[in-house]
């Protein structure tokens, strides 16, 4: 492809010329554009976005919301009342099944509109170069001449020329379909080079899996390569959940029961009331279309799609929809530590040195401190020294901003560089010229820089203790003069003790480069290392998390710390978590899980509080372990290859701020503000999602079955029936369009957080909700039928009788809709009609709709109604009130038996 010559006025392909060539091509320069000209350019080329795929013709989504087996029944039971010229019928079944797709198709949209809009909240982010200066901005904004420098995990913002690449490897399986990651360098390739082949060209939308890198972008937005395959790939977003399937699994049931109790209805009235054919077909299809739950199917969608909206509100991004319903579930949460459980404010504390113990005074990232001795003796070269090697060996950067230091970069990075500069080190002039960039794989990085002596340049390092302790075999002398043997006992405790007091601790070591090469391959920095120093650093708990590990305890999900930190700072931190209330926590290594056989860790899994010094794989087999226990896991991740162990994790949860977009990309859901505490309101959340679920089931079930049974039970005794079939059919579209969501809206029942977790195999509706279910039909039809046969007897109209049993019909379902607002605890308090607008909102709609049809003289045309006295509506305000207070009996009943069973 040739160089978007729509955004440069160039023809050869950015791969074919020479990153020079390229920052010439866009008037761009190693230091990046200036601000002016990336705001000049900006205007010029637009936003760095990729145009939205097209979705589906509006026709086509909403005709799909009649594919569905329930609404088949509709569909065939109004042709069949076409067959038999009853229009009204007709009609009405029509508009039941025209609304209902209606209403499912602009919740769909409102679903996907919110998901996607929350979506939007995880835009991608760029590390740019502008005169200079590294800042984080908006991917957006980028621009072709931009400089860009990219990481371990980071999604690849724009088609950019590589202009520095060290180890570098980048997965473009997504553009190629090639599963391993490519290796990319600097070197120019040839112009017909295909994508795959294009090794210096690092492309929109791929992620680094290993290494970084510095580039300049030529592409933006859809001039890119992803951008135009963009049209190709369909972006819709999957709105199917396992609870989706259930419940349509469950409308299948339902329509099998629909169909087979027809049958035998046919049979009766055939054989044994002998009634004529066409009122037979009319009773049938009244049954049919009155048992149909038609707003099930489109229930599940809109409840998660309100859930997904209030969780971006508590900072909780759904990824997918399935996650809301699964969080709900979860019964173990394992997190990270840093950043997550702690506040990732990292302060360095203490700095040793062979001969030496230094504290430092400030706090986060403000510019006041010192380093000042903590002891009898002094190393002031020892001290300087670790501050060179820390503030070189560095990927932070520190901008002057009154008192405090404003950063880019990581935050233990940036206290390192922070006690640097306390220090005195002043790093300017200093290049390095080959990295080990930091993963927490191996846990250390390490630079090339020039001796400051001359020679042989130096190889710096930082990382983890342990793992530079079992490199190293000298240490710096405490006299300053040369190096002697590596103490290991020594530097062991001095970490103990460091970390025993929650701090996290880093080793300094330095070797000269290796003279065969100009790079630093892991084998230079593999032994023969010399110990400097080591620095610890404070990242206090997060007061809400040590508040959110309560509450998860009390709701029986249990809480697992997974952190690449030293075992003892983990645990002195597990401790002040409270994250095991009734004794000392246990802690395992990763070194002690790689000793476990996979039966052995599953035996040990759930018994473990902290999980230390591990590896992204390790959580794989952690998951893994707790998942043989029938655990439902949701596991935080941030690091690029933790996205595995999200991926298998039940909710995969990445963080926002710190996570890399390949985390975020393979996680279910993401923590906008890294914290602890939103996890577990995601959960409170997921479980007031599904009981809404739940409850909107309890509600609408009793009152399709309800009808049913009217039909059936006058067909079976040859009875004239309660409810004229158009009757019928108004009922079910008024309040399919009315009351059918109001439970979507319900807010947390109280204790939702005080009950265990519902567990992997729960069914849908437990039994005893199938009891109540069969109870509240059977009231709502006997009230119905009650009504009406009472006055029949009594020698009123039938016409009045009839209206005055559609208004018991209509006064239940509002007061069972209060029932079903709790289903764990009673709506007989004031409580239970506060709360939920919508509730109002549906029934006063409900209302009005059946005023019209008793009052209106169209209404009482087309449906054979009439107006009601006082004395109609009393009988049907009485029975509702009787049924409701039956219904609370039954669920007052019922608690008191599994109230135990949830606590
Ligand atoms: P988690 O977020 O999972 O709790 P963590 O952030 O503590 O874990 P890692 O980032 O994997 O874990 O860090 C592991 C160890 O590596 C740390 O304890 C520290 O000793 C060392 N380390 C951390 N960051 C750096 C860095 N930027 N450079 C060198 N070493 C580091």
């Amino acid at each position: 492809m040739p160089i978007n010559v729509t955004q440069a006025s160039i023809e050869t392909p950015a791969h074919a010329l020479s990153g020079t060539e390229v920052l010439t091509a866009f008037n761009s320069r190693e230091s990046g554009l200036s601000p002016h000209e990336a705001n000049a350019a900006r205007e010029r080329f637009g936003p760095n976005k990729i145009p939205a795929a097209k979705r589906k013709p509006a026709v086509i989504r909403f005709l799909a919301h009649f594919n569905n087996v329930l609404i088949y029944i509709l569909l065939v039971a109004g042709m069949l009342k076409a067959v038999n010229r009853d229009w009204v019928d007709f009609w009405v079944i029509i508009a039941v099944a025209v609304v209902n797709a209606a209403i499912g198709y602009i919740q769909e949209g409102q679903a996907e509109k919110a998901i996607s809009g929350i979506r939007d909240m995880l835009s991608l982010h760029a590390t740019v170069l502008h005169d200079g200066l590294w800042q984080e901005i908006d991917a957006e904004y980028l621009v072709p001449g931009d400089v860009v420098r990219f990481g371990p995990g980071d999604k690849i913002p724009a088609d950019i020329r590589i202009l520095t690449a060290q180890r570098l490897k980048i997965d473009e399986s997504m553009l190629t379909g090639e599963s391993e990651p490519a290796e990319k360098n600097t070197d120019n390739v040839g112009a017909n080079a295909g994508i795959g082949d294009r090794t210096n060209i690092a492309h929109s939308g791929t992620v680094v899996t290993q290494g970084n890198g510095t580039g300049v972008v030529y592409a933006t937005g859809a001039n890119t390569e992803i951008g135009h395959i963009q049209d190709l790939v369909d972006s819709t977003d999957d709105l199917k959940t396992p609870l989706t399937a259930q419940l349509d699994n469950l409308g299948t049931r339902f329509a099998q029961a629909i169909l087979g109790v027809s049958l035998i209805l046919l049979f009766l009235g055939r054989v044994i009331h002998d009634m004529a054919p066409s009122s037979l077909l009319s009773n049938i299809l009244s049954f049919a279309v009155a048992t149909v739950p038609e707003g099930l199917p489109a229930l599940v969608t809109i409840t998660l799609a309100l859930g997904v909206q209030q969780m971006a509100t508590h900072n909780a991004i759904t990824r997918k929809m399935g996650a809301v319903e699964t969080l709900g579930a979860v019964t173990t949460i394992c997190s990270d530590k840093t950043g997550t459980l702690t506040r990732n404010e990292m302060t360095a504390l203490a700095a040793i040195t062979p001969s030496a113990r230094y504290e430092i005074s400030g706090t986060g990232f403000g510019r006041a401190g010192d380093v000042t001795p903590a002891g009898p003796t002094t190393d002031p070269e020892g001290v300087a020294e670790l501050a060179r090697i820390i503030s070189l060996c560095n990927d932070a950067v520190l901008r002057e901003n009154g008192e405090m230091w404003s950063v880019v970069g990581e935050p233990t990075e940036a206290a390192l560089a922070i006690f640097s500069d306390k220090q005195g080190f002043d790093s300017s002039g200093i290049e390095r010229t080959a990295s080990i960039p930091f993963d927490s794989a191996h846990k250390f990085m390490a630079v090339r820089v020039a001796n400051p002596g001359g020679g042989t340049d130096d190889v710096l390092l930082k990382g983890a203790p342990d793992v530079l302790f079992s490199r190293c075999t000298t240490q710096r002398a405490a006299d300053g003069e040369g190096k002697v043997s590596f103490d290991l006992a020594f530097w062991e405790s001095q970490v103990d003790s460091l970390a025993s007091q929650g701090m996290r601790v880093l080793a300094a070591a330095r070797c000269p480069a290796s003279s065969f090469h100009t790079n630093i391959e892991f084998e230079d920095v593999a032994n023969s290392l010399e110990l400097v120093g080591l620095i610890g650093l404070i990242d206090p708990p997060r007061a809400e998390a040590i508040e959110a590990i309560a509450i998860c305890h009390e709701a029986g999900i249990a809480v697992k710390m997974i952190t690449g930190d030293h075992v003892e700072t983990a645990k002195a931190i597990s401790r002040q978590l409270n994250l095991r209330p009734d004794g000392e926590p246990v802690a395992v290594t990763g070194a002690e899980i790689e000793k476990m056989s996979r039966s052995q860790l599953a035996e040990h899994v759930v018994d473990i509080d902290v999980f230390a010094r591990t590896s992204p794989e390790h959580k794989i087999r952690i998951v893994d372990a707790l998942q043989s226990h029938d655990q439902v896991v949701a596991m935080t991740g941030d690091g690029a290859n933790d996205a595995p162990a999200l991926t298998r994790a039940d909710v995969g949860i990445a963080m926002g701020i710190k996570g890399t977009e390949a985390t975020k990309e393979a996680a279910d859901m993401v923590l906008a503000d890294d914290n602890f505490a939103t996890i577990e309101k995601a959960v409170a959340e997921g479980r007031r999602i599904y009981d809404n679920i739940i409850k909107s089931v309890v509600f609408m079930l009793p009152t399709s079955i309800g009808q049913g049974l009217i039909v059936l039970f006058a067909m079976i005794f040859g009875w004239d029936a309660p409810l004229a079939p158009t009757q019928i059919l108004w009922v079910n579209l008024i309040t399919a369009v009315t009351l059918s969501v109001a439970l979507a809206f319900e807010p947390a029942e109280e204790g939702i957080m005080n009950r265990n977790p519902r567990g992997r195999k729960a069914r849908l509706l437990a039994p005893w909700l199938w009891i109540r279910i069969m109870w509240i039909s059977v009231l709502i039809a006997a009230a119905t039928m009650g009504a009406y046969y009472a006055l029949n007897h009594a020698g009123v109209d039938t016409v009045i009788a009839r209206t005055t049993a559609v208004t018991v019909l209509v006064v239940a379902q509002m007061f069972v809709l209060i029932n079903s607002r709790f289903l764990y605890h009673s709506s007989l308090n004031l409580h239970a009609l506060t709360g939920n607008n919508v509730l109002w909102i549906s029934s006063g709609s409900l209302l009005t709709l059946h005023l019209l049809f008793v009052y209106a003289p169209f209404m009482n045309t087309l449906f054979d109604s009439t107006g009601l006295g006082f004395a109609e509506w009393g009988i049907a305000v009485g029975a509702a009130l009787v049924i409701f207070l039956i219904v609370e009996v039954i669920k007052a009943s019922q608690n008191r038996f599994y109230a135990n069973k949830h606590r």
